[in-house]
């Protein structure tokens, strides 16, 4: 097979802003970053190396107009009142034993024996509120992906699971999410807890960037609250609290080789390569960040402790050594949302100061509708923070 070479010289064209450099490999692991067009020559005999016709068979199948339109963004508006912005509480949990499965949870047992526990989607979704409430007030057009309690499907994960799931499967492979054969595997899954996890989990993440994707924002926001990635249960099941902390903020533009097995992901790979998605969102993220190191005071992870952690060492890329936590990753709503996007982590949950801070409910929030949330002081201010964050990005 042979390049065509019209179709690479409107790749070239279609490039005007080069963004990124290719980056060395990782042992294996080759992480390709958005590259400047003169480099795409390089790209192609790197990427057939590791795997022939990963970048051809993307030329070939890609639709250029379609690419054209989708580069050309929605411009960022001068006020908050003409924004238009989608804010995604990450995970689905809602309650402990669905957080357990999506293993985002935290149980600690402290040194009299007291039991406590927490689980992130509870934490997403109030800071979602607080936020959203924050921006509606200003005149803002906000979109939460799911509602407190709820997945994005509009019920709990049980629930779709007591539905007609298996009409599930046959979208997804209708929209190329899933292949026939494992979705056939999947359709003689009878354990309800094995479909949320490997069935309902992935199929519920698709429909949040198509409901983001439908709504085209001006910027997508995924709230997310880390924890160190080391520390899994005990043989009892409880998690041991420590003292460190850091703070990331993550864009879409890293792909590591095996990454770009699928017709799909090649696609997205060339669409945010080609197009303004990374450079807008490495803006609204190198923003978050100082925000997050200022106002919540946690440093933006950096080594030691970047050199312990697999998902930034293997799977990720950091920005620039001047903005410390910026870091490019090619996770699952980064690579499926087609608009500026930034996956925010401000600080540690199993942090001992910060866990303990989450369980109080020692703030209060008065709604513009006028319903009061009890929640942490710690929730609260990062509410805040994001607003401040997203003010300051509007005005730059
Ligand atoms: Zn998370």
């Amino acid at each position: 097979m042979l390049l065509d070479t019209n179709a690479l010289q409107q790749v070239v064209a279609l490039r005007h802003n080069a963004v990124e450099f290719l980056h060395p490999a990782h042992g294996k692991n080759t992480v390709l970053c958005s590259v400047p067009y003169q480099m795409l020559s390089t790209l192609i005999e790197i990427a057939q190396a590791y795997e022939p016709y990963v970048l051809y068979d993307a030329l070939a199948t890609c639709n250029w107009q379609q690419l054209n339109n989708l580069s050309s963004f929605p411009q960022k508006p001068y006020s908050l009142s003409r924004l238009k912005i989608a804010i995604d509480p990450g995970h689905f949990a809602h309650n402990l034993s669905t957080a357990i499965l999506e293993k985002k949870y935290l149980r600690i047992r402290d040194s009299i024996g007291h039991e406590y526990t927490l689980y992130e989607a509870a934490l997403t979704e109030q800071i979602a509120v607080i936020l959203q409430d924050m921006l509606q007030r200003e005149g803002a057009e906000v979109m939460l992906t799911r509602q407190p309690g709820l997945s994005t499907l509009g019920i709990t994960a049980e629930e779709w699971v007591q539905g007609n799931w298996k009409q599930a499967l046959d979208e997804s492979v209708r929209k190329g999410w899933l292949e026939k054969a494992e979705s056939e595997k999947y359709g003689s899954y009878t354990d309800e807890r094995k479909i949320i996890r490997d069935v309902f989990r992935t199929y519920e993440m698709h429909k949040r960037a198509e409901k983001i994707n439908s709504f085209a924002p001006h910027l997508v926001v995924s709230i997310h609250l880390n924890v160190d990635e080391k520390n899994v249960p005990d043989k009892d099941g409880f998690h041991t609290l420590h003292k460190r902390n850091y703070s990331m903020v993550f864009v879409p533009g890293a792909y590591a080789t095996e990454e770009l097995k699928f017709p799909l992901d090649r696609l997205a790979f060339l669409r945010q390569w080609l197009g303004q998605q990374v450079p807008l969102s490495v803006r609204a993220a190198i923003v978050f960040q100082r925000f997050i190191t200022d106002s919540l005071v946690v440093p933006a992870v950096a080594s030691p402790i970047t050199n312990e952690l697999t998902y930034l060492l293997k799977f990720s890329r950091l920005h620039n050594q001047s903005n410390p936590g910026v870091y490019h990753r090619n996770l699952f709503l980064l690579r499926q949302v087609r608009y500026p996007v930034i996956l925010v982590e401000p600080f540690l949950q199993d942090n001992e100061q910060e866990f303990f801070q989450l369980l109080q409910k020692d703030s209060y929030y008065i709604t513009i509708s006028g319903d009061t949330l009890n929640t942490s002081r710690r929730i609260l201010q990062t509410a805040r923070t994001y607003f401040h964050a997203i003010q300051a990005w509007i005005k730059e």
